[in-house]
């Protein structure tokens, strides 16, 4: 696994990190507040980075953009002819097919995270991670209890199927599955 150690990561970094605000800059998250939606995907990118010394671009660059096609109306392709084919594929394992019902994708998740790479592993631990911290701190204004719980218990299944993958975003997943509502 690289580091951040020349000047084309730290670009290929900022880039995606201003692709991601450009293509979510009409979006809000499901708090209160709705707050902007690439606080997200900035999140995840810090998460791994400075709470996790996770310094491979690809996977920040993945991180930053995990959201882009499922989201918004960037494709695959896109992706790969601006952040290049690894990006690309990160991006392709992380993507819910939106085309399914949404209990049908649920379990898919479930079912796939074993057999996914390293790279989207790490990717989907970041993502369930800053989730349940933001249903803890900044949680849709409308959900019931129940329906956190629900959240909470079907992430913790999908993460389940990745034990082993990196101790401290797993630690890091264990922490906040504990503040279950
Ligand atoms: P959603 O998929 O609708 O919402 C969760 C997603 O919203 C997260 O994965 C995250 O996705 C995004 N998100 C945005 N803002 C926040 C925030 N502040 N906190 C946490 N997540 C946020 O919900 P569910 O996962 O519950 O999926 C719907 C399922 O729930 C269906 O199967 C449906 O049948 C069921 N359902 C249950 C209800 C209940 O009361 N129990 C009611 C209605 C539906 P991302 O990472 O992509 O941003
Ligand atoms: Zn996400």
């Amino acid at each position: 696994m690289s580091d951040v150690s020349s000047a084309d990561d730290v670009q290929l970094i900022l880039r995606a990190a201003a692709f991601a605000a450009e293509r979510h800059r009409n979006q809000r998250r499901k708090d209160e507040e709705a707050s902007p939606y690439i606080n997200h995907p900035l999140a995840l990118a810090c998460l791994l980075a400075y709470e996790c010394q996770e310094h491979d671009p690809t996977v920040l660059a993945a991180a930053l953009l995990h959201d882009t096609v499922e989201d918004t109306g960037t494709t695959f392709e896109e992706i790969a002819q601006v952040f290049g084919s690894q990006v690309a594929a990160i991006i392709r394992e992380v993507t819910d097919d939106k085309s399914l019902p949404k209990a049908e994708r649920k379990r898919l998740q479930i079912e796939r995270a074993a057999h996914a790479s390293r790279e989207a592993k790490l990717v989907k631990l970041a993502d369930k991670i800053c989730n349940l911290r933001d249903l803890t701190a900044s949680p849709p204004a409308d959900w019931p209890v129940e329906r956190k719980r629900e959240y909470f218990d079907w992430a913790k299944k999908v993460v389940d199927h990745m034990r082993g993958t990196h101790d401290r975003l797993e630690q890091l997943f264990d922490a906040a599955s504990a503040l279950r509502p």
